[in-house]
């Protein structure tokens, strides 16, 4: 009986060698060490074995029997980790690899010069206001001294919205300038009035290196007794200081603009020649940088501000100007083609 349990266990230790799946594995467990096994019956059959016989097989049995369940724990152990490192060879999961950093966001470079803008009239005492992009051409043209059949109608390629009033009129529009906003702002507030207007206009235009179908303006307008063209001149002069450094030289010139009188032209001196001339400025030495103006009479007497009590000034610029002036951009329309690569730069 002895021979036969040497020769059961180097069967068994031999079989649990090529075992190489964890279903595989449970047959063996069953076969040899389960309760049809031979060892267990040889186990149980020990009591009608004489003594010295029973004691010796006894002790064999059970050396086996330990000797089976080291070797099993220790072949499941090898077979699962076999499986897990398949799994994670399957799934192509290599946990070695530091993942994906997230970039953080960050403001698209025509909100931060707006919000710059902003905040360096803020500092000086006025106010951020927003008007509709959508307005009715009564704001948009009509108020700012600009009626029907003006000739000033063509200096804005307007996008008309498809709505018809009774006597065939079509007075909605998208905004050409953030101008309207003015107005709407002198109809609900009285003086003394500080304000900044930003905001989107639309333009029906072709599109290329300087010309874009929407950009964003920012507007500014006081009304108070006492302002005169020397408060515009100041507040301007200061504007352009804090946001292009107080080594540029600055001028006024005369323009038209129908909503103010008289009419000014503001530049300063080529930031990219210092003035001698290059092909940023046109070999002027002159950037444009915004028009401006003393309200006009007429458009104050429109929203019930006396003009013999009241004056007061405005100016407009084009954000998207301001933006490539700053940071040598030479295309505006790199600043709404969403190219990550431009503006991650900003
Ligand atoms: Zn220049």
């Amino acid at each position: 009986m002895l021979k036969q349990l040497g020769e059961l266990a180097s069967k068994a230790l031999d079989e649990l060698n090529k075992v190489s799946g964890l279903k595989e594995i449970r047959t063996w467990q069953t076969r040899y060490l389960g309760k049809k096994s031979s060892l267990t019956q040889i186990l149980r059959s020990l009591a009608t074995l004489p003594a010295e016989e029973r004691r010796e097989i006894g002790a064999r049995a059970n050396e086996i029997k330990a000797t089976f369940e080291i070797e099993l724990a220790r072949k499941k152990k090898t077979l699962e980790k076999a499986k897990i490192a398949t799994l994670v060879k399957q799934e192509a999961l290599d946990i070695t690899l530091p993942g994906y950093s997230i970039s953080p966001g960050r403001l698209h470079p025509t909100t931060q010069t707006v919000r710059e803008i902003c905040s360096v009239f803020g500092n000086m005492g006025f106010q951020v206001v927003e008007g509709p992009d959508v307005e009715w051409d009564y704001y948009n043209f009509e108020a700012l001294n600009i009626p029907k059949s003006h000739p000033a109608r063509d200096m804005f390629a307007t996008l008309w919205v498809d709505f018809e009033t009774e006597n065939g009129d079509k007075p909605m529009l998208l905004r050409t300038h953030t101008s309207p906003a003015q107005i709407r702002v002198m109809e609900r507030t009285p003086p003394p009035i500080r304000a900044v207007i930003p905001g989107r206009v639309y333009r029906y235009e072709a599109t290329d290196a300087t010309h874009e179908w929407m950009l964003y303006q920012i507007e500014g307008l006081a009304v108070d007794k006492h302002i005169t063209m020397a408060d515009l001149k100041g507040t301007l002069f200061e504007f352009t200081r804090r946001l292009f450094g107080d080594k540029r030289k600055v001028r006024f010139r005369c323009d038209y603009f129908p909503f103010v009188e008289p009419g000014v032209e503001l530049a300063i001196d080529c930031t990219a020649c210092d003035g001698a001339g290059c092909r940023l400025c046109g070999n002027t030495g002159w950037l444009e940088i915004l028009g401006a103006g003393m309200v006009h009479p007429g458009v104050l007497r429109r929203v019930n501000i006396d003009p013999k009590t009241y004056t007061g000034f405005a100016f407009g610029m084009g954000v998207e100007r301001i933006s490539m002036l700053r940071y040598g951009i030479d295309d505006i329309r790199l600043f709404y083609s969403n190219d990550l690569r431009f503006l991650k730069q900003f």
